[in-house]
């Protein structure tokens, strides 16, 4: 006879309302997790998990583009570091990590998508206390593409605030492990919310600019490009716009920089897995430059999607349907 105790009749408690919104829609997408690949609306992990309940987790995000991952390896490095320095294992190798990256991209269909890769501590099965006895969990999810500024934004430049918050500092939380400790960074937005701004960059804790909720950020004056090298995630994008100013014979320093810095600068641009090269045309309420996308931000934007059809930067998925 099955034992009832733990399968309670799911019931809505109190009435739905009519303006009652089902938290249980998904976009199309695939994911594996558990050695499975599953429709993305499957794939659960236990409230347990550490990686649920302490953001004790690392992860990264790369991107397929009209059907190639640019730049996997780069991503893999930045994953696999991540997870040595939180002590996490998965069972599987980096080539193992790309084949499931590749066959879950190609299961999803997605040409473009946004493709994310998560470790987390896990769960111990006495819910111990101490973490070296939890079994960490790997898993990988598909869905479509998706960038932090919307097309009309891309096409006439962001507006940032600099907001009141600082980044969580180094000696807190390591920036260079891709993680979820994300309250500072959601606190900014709101602060540049309230500053009728459309997106944040948040100072470092020495006062300098440091980076925003899910970016880096370049600054161009006088034709020299500079980036925060303090306090921020290496993001993978602001690498490749580093590799694309060697190739284009742009100077570009990773160094500290000041709020004033940036209000100054002739151009200014953020950099995202999530969106790519994104010009940026105001900062608290103030045009940079003369308020329109710069030629440089343009340059490197055109250079960095001419280089997602180059064999060299970008990996060719094969989809079932090819
Ligand atoms: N900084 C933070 C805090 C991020 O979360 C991200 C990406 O999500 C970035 C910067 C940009 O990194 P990448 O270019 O590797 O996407």
């Amino acid at each position: 006879m099955q034992d009832n105790k733990n399968n309670a009749t799911a019931k809505a408690f109190p009435e739905l309302s009519p303006t009652y919104k089902d938290p249980h829609q998904y976009p199309p997408g695939v994911a594996y997790l558990d050695s499975q690949y599953v429709p993305i609306s499957q794939a659960k992990i236990s409230v347990l998990d550490w990686g649920f309940l302490h953001s004790d987790a690392t992860y990264d995000v790369m991107h397929a583009w009209e059907g190639r991952l640019f730049r996997p390896e780069l991503y893999l490095d930045r994953f696999f570091a991540g997870m040595g320095k939180l002590k996490m294992s998965i069972p599987y190798d980096r080539a193992q990590v790309l084949e499931i990256v590749m066959n879950a991209v190609a299961l999803s269909g997605l040409k473009n998508a946004y493709v994310e890769l998560i470790c987390t501590r896990g769960c111990s099965p006495t819910f111990s206390r101490d973490p070296r006895e939890a079994i960490n969990r790997f898993m990988v999810f598909v869905v479509p593409f998706s960038s932090v500024a919307n097309p009309e934004q891309l096409q006439r430049g962001l507006h940032v605030a600099v907001a009141e918050r600082t980044r969580i500092p180094p000696s807190s939380v390591d920036p260079s492990i891709k993680n979820y400790h994300w309250l500072d960074l959601v606190a900014g937005l709101y602060d540049a919310y309230e500053k009728r701004a459309e997106t944040a960059l948040l100072l470092d804790d020495q006062g300098g600019i440091a980076e925003g909720p899910g970016f880096n950020v370049f600054i161009v004056k006088d034709g020299q490009l500079a980036t925060p090298d303090y306090s921020v995630l290496p993001g993978i994008t602001r690498r490749t716009v580093m590799d694309l100013c060697q190739e284009l014979a742009l100077s570009c320093s990773a160094r500290a920089l000041s709020p004033q810095e940036l209000t100054n600068a002739d151009e200014v641009f953020i950099t995202s897995t999530a969106g790519g090269v994104m010009p940026v045309t105001k900062v608290n309420q103030n045009n940079i430059g003369d308020g329109l996308v710069g030629p440089i931000c343009k340059r490197i934007q055109q250079a960095y999607w001419d280089k997602h059809t180059d064999n060299e930067w970008s990996t060719l998925v094969i989809y079932p349907d090819d």
